[in-house]
């Protein structure tokens, strides 16, 4: 028995069908429950079994093409059907736009950005550490040994006996002069971990920046330009700086560093305390003892560091009174900082 259906013919009928509907009645008129092909396959009972094998196979055949060939068109018509509706879209030109609301780096990131760039630009090259440290580098090998008071000022988030939650960048330092040898001139920044009670000034978790720099013959001087510059660089070209002495356990001398009022110039009001001056980083020569513990010779070597935290510089830049604003997550605080870095 020859089957009365070729392939050709669905092809034939397919060719004048334009939507999903005609689509379905064509497939239900040669696969549905009485279809065409349907039927033929019922047909099938009252051949001899030789006849049985072959006819079936062909039927399998044609009823397999016909479905791809459905499939096929099915896809055709789906696809143009999508591409009319996107030609629709873009020619109507009154419909609104999209409306995307943009992201923005954190007043932090944004200023951590900045800072880096105006230390990148004065030579020094960016190095960064592990936030989980060992207390051997986070203290010992920066002149704060077991016995030092210095050691109960940072209370510190420790992980065991040997490890802890760093309280500063300055291990960065440590592990670099451990590795390298001088001249070096390194800008370090990261997050630091003190077990501080969240208040208008301090955070459990902060960003720091460090500056090293050793090499021969380097001097105060050195340290002022630099410091200078810097300021200048990211609070403004009126901004002065001051020295006062001050104690860190690995520099020698120290010295605390004040930045002139941005709102008074320096003349004295209330928000500086009608002092006139900001405090604003610590630094300091580097302790002979911090190049004794990176085998440096003290007495060839010559260096200053620079240490301050990143919250502290936003806060003097966008005279914010509150550092916990910097972590509430609030939009509308955020918001107000989102033009700065467009
Ligand atoms: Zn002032």
């Amino acid at each position: 028995m020859k089957i009365p259906i070729s392939i050709k013919d669905v092809e034939k009928e397919i060719e004048n069908i334009s939507n999903l509907n005609d689509l379905q009645l064509l497939k239900s008129k040669y696969l549905g429950k009485s279809g065409k092909i349907t039927s033929l396959f019922k047909e099938m009972r009252n051949l001899s079994n030789e006849e049985k094998k072959e006819f079936g196979k062909s039927l399998n055949v044609l009823k397999n093409d016909v479905e791809e060939l459905i499939d096929r068109e099915k896809n055709r018509i789906e696809e143009e059907n999508r591409n009319m509706k996107n030609r629709n879209f873009r020619d109507d030109e009154t419909l609104p736009g999209y409306y995307t609301q943009m992201g923005s780096m954190h007043l932090i990131t944004q200023t951590m950005e900045e800072i880096k760039n105006v230390w990148m630009n004065m030579g020094f090259e960016v190095v960064t550490g592990n936030e989980i440290e060992e207390t051997y580098y986070n203290f010992d090998a920066l002149n704060t040994p077991e016995s030092h008071p210095a050691r109960d000022e940072h209370d510190t988030f420790y992980i065991d006996e040997k490890n802890l939650l760093r309280t500063h960048t300055s291990p960065i330092q440590a592990r670099v002069m451990e590795k390298r040898t001088p001249p070096l001139a390194i800008f370090s920044p990261g997050k630091c971990y003190r077990k501080d009670t969240p208040d208008p000034t301090h955070l459990p978790v902060f960003h720091q920046f460090e500056v090293l720099y050793v090499d021969k013959f380097v001097t105060v001087a050195n340290l002022k330009a630099c410091l200078s510059t810097f300021i200048k660089k990211i609070l403004g070209e009126d901004r002065r700086i001051r020295l006062r002495p001050s104690f860190f356990p690995f520099t020698e001398p120290s010295f605390e560093v004040d930045v002139s009022c941005g709102i008074c110039g320096g003349k004295g009001c209330r928000s500086c305390g009608n002092s006139g001056w900001l405090e604003i980083l610590g630094s300091g020569m580097v302790h002979p003892n911090v190049f004794k513990s990176a085998g440096y010779d003290p007495n060839v070597w010559t260096g200053f560091a620079v240490g301050t935290g990143i919250e502290r510089i936003v806060m003097l830049k966008y005279k914010l009174d509150d550092l916990r604003d910097l972590v509430r997550n609030d939009e509308r605080f955020l918001q107000t900082f989102r033009r700065i870095n467009l």
